[in-house]
C-alpha cells in the first residue's frame, strides 16, 4: 500500500486567525457585547523570552521561549506547555484562547494560558531537556503562580517536565506548593487519573454522541490519528467500552485492520520500541490521509493540528468527528462538516478532560488531600457529560453546529465574569 505521509500543515497561515474565526461565527450569532469580543481578540499577556542553554557537546545554544495568558475573567490562567519545532507566537496565542475557551466550556474556574519552547524534544537528551525546563521556569519566574498562571504538560512534555518546573520554581521562591503545576507525577502530588484523562474526555464524549446517533458502541467503528498520551489512552478506553479499531497511526506510521486492531498489543508494541508504531505488525500499512478518510463510525485526530482541511473534510466517511488534538479542524472544513451532517465534537470541549482532571490536582494539592482514581474518574465523567449537555443545548437553541456552540457556552460565562469585573 501508499507509504506514509505527513499530514497537511499548509491550510491556515494563523492558527490565531482560525480562532478569531470561530470566535466571530459565535459573537455574531449569540450577540456578543462587542466590548467583550474586541477584548478577547487580543491575549492579556504575551511574554516572550530567550534561554541560553549548555549543550551536552559544551556548546550554548538559544532556545525560544514563550507563555500567553489569554485572559483571567473564569480565574488564574491554565495551560500546558509544548515543545515542538512550530512553537511560535502565533501557535501560543491560539492555543491560549482555546484554553479560556476550554476552561469555561468544563465549567472550571479558570482562565487560559498556553506555553511552550521552540525545539525538538527527540533530539535532545534528559540533561538537556532538564537545563531547558528549568531555564523557561526561572524565566517564568513570575508569571506562574499557584493562583496565577498554571502550567501543565501539552505536546512534547510529560509528568517529567512538571517535575523539573515544581522543583525549579519552589527553589527560585522558597516554598513548597505542588499546586503551581498540575500532571505532575503522583509522588510529587500528581492525581491519580490525570494521565489517562483526555482520552477518558474523549471516550466519554464518544459514547454520548454515538447515543446521540443511536448507534451502539458495541457495533461502532473507530478511527484514532495519534498514539501519544490522548490518542492511546483513547484507543484503549474506546476498545475496552466495545468499539472497534479499526485504524491508529503515530508520526511514524499508520495502521487499518478491518477487523480491529488489537489494541493491548499496539501499546505493548510501541512501549518496546522507543514508543512508536513504526514496524508494527497488526494492521496494513496505510497514510494518515488514508486513515482521516476511512470507513468507520468514528474519527479521533488526536495528534497534530490543521489535519483536516477542506479537500480532507469531503472525503470523510465517520458520522462522528471527537477532536482529541488542538485545532485539528481549519475553518473551512467546518462548513463542509456541517454539510455532511457530520456530528463533530469540537476541541475545546472533547478534550477537556485533561484539563478537567488538572483542577482536580490542584484541588486536591490545595487540600492536601488526596482522593481514589474511581473517584478522580467519576467526577470527571460527571463533569463532561455535564459539560457536553450544555454545549449540545446552546447548538439545539442557536440552531448551530457543536463547534460554534462551544464557544458560545464559553463566551456567555466569560462575558458575564468580564462585565461583572468591569473594564478600566
Ligand atoms: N495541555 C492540555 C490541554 O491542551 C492540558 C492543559 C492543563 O491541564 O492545564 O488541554
Amino acid at each position: 500500500m501508499a507509504t506514509q505521509t505527513v499530514p497537511s500543515m499548509v491550510a491556515h497561515d494563523s492558527m490565531f486567525d482560525a480562532v478569531l474565526a470561530r470566535l466571530d461565527a459565535a459573537a455574531k450569532t449569540m450577540n456578543l457585547s462587542e466590548e467583550v469580543s474586541k477584548v478577547l481578540r487580543n491575549p492579556q499577556k504575551l511574554v516572550k523570552v530567550s534561554l541560553p542553554v549548555t549543550m551536552d557537546n559544551g556548546k550554548v545554544e538559544v532556545f525560544e521561549g514563550y507563555r500567553c495568558i489569554h485572559s483571567t475573567y473564569l480565574g488564574p490562567s491554565k495551560g500546558g506547555i509544548r515543545y515542538a519545532m512550530d512553537v511560535s507566537q502565533d501557535e501560543v496565542m491560539a492555543l491560549a484562547a482555546w484554553m479560556s475557551f476550554k476552561c469555561a466550556v468544563a465549567n472550571l474556574p479558570y482562565g487560559g494560558g498556553k506555553g511552550g519552547v521552540k525545539c525538538d524534544p527527540r533530539k535532545l537528551s534528559v540533561g538537556e531537556l532538564e537545563r531547558i525546563t528549568r531555564a523557561y521556569t526561572k524565566a517564568m519566574a513570575d508569571v506562574f503562580g499557584v493562583d496565577r498562571d498554571i502550567p501543565a504538560p501539552d505536546m512534547g512534555t510529560s509528568a517529567r517536565e512538571m517535575a523539573w518546573i515544581l522543583d525549579e520554581f519552589n527553589k527560585i521562591h522558597g516554598d513548597d506548593l505542588p499546586g503551581v503545576v498540575t500532571g505532575k507525577p503522583i509522588v510529587l502530588g500528581g492525581s491519580l487519573g490525570r494521565d489517562a484523562a483526555t482520552g477518558r474526555g474523549v471516550m466519554v464524549c464518544t459514547k454520548v454522541a454515538l447515543k446521540k446517533l443511536n448507534i451502539d458502541p458495541k457495533n461502532a467503528t473507530a478511527a484514532v490519528q495519534g498514539f501519544g498520551n490522548v490518542g492511546g489512552h483513547a484507543a484503549r478506553l474506546l476498545s475496552e467500552q466495545g468499539i472497534k479499531i479499526v485504524a491508529i497511526s503515530d508520526h511514524t506510521g499508520a495502521f487499518y485492520n478491518e477487523n480491529g486492531i488489537d489494541i493491548k498489543a499496539a501499546l505493548d508494541y510501541a512501549a518496546k520500541n522507543d514508543r512508536v508504531l513504526k514496524g508494527f505488525k497488526g494492521g496494513t500499512e496505510i497514510t494518515n490521509e488514508d486513515l482521516l478518510t476511512c470507513k468507520c463510525d468514528v474519527l479521533v485526530p488526536a495528534a497534530l493540528q490543521n489535519v483536516i482541511t477542506e479537500e480532507i473534510a469531503h472525503k470523510i466517511h465517520a458520522k462522528i468527528v471527537v477532536e482529541g488534538a488542538n485545532g485539528p479542524t481549519v475553518p473551512e472544513a467546518d462548513h463542509v462538516m456541517r454539510e455532511k451532517n457530520i456530528l463533530v465534537v469540537p476541541d475545546i470541549l472533547a478534550n477537556s478532560g485533561g484539563v478537567t482532571v488538572s483542577y482536580f490536582e490542584w484541588v486536591q494539592n490545595k487540600m492536601g488531600y488526596y482522593w481514589s482514581e474511581k473517584e478522580v474518574n467519576d467526577k470527571h465523567d460527571a463533569n463532561m457529560e455535564l459539560a457536553f449537555a450544555s454545549v449540545w443545548e446552546n447548538s439545539n437553541t442557536f440552531k448551530t453546529s457543536m463547534r460554534i456552540a462551544a464557544y458560545i457556552t464559553a463566551l456567555k460565562k466569560i462575558e458575564q465574569a468580564a462585565k461583572l469585573k468591569g473594564f478600566f
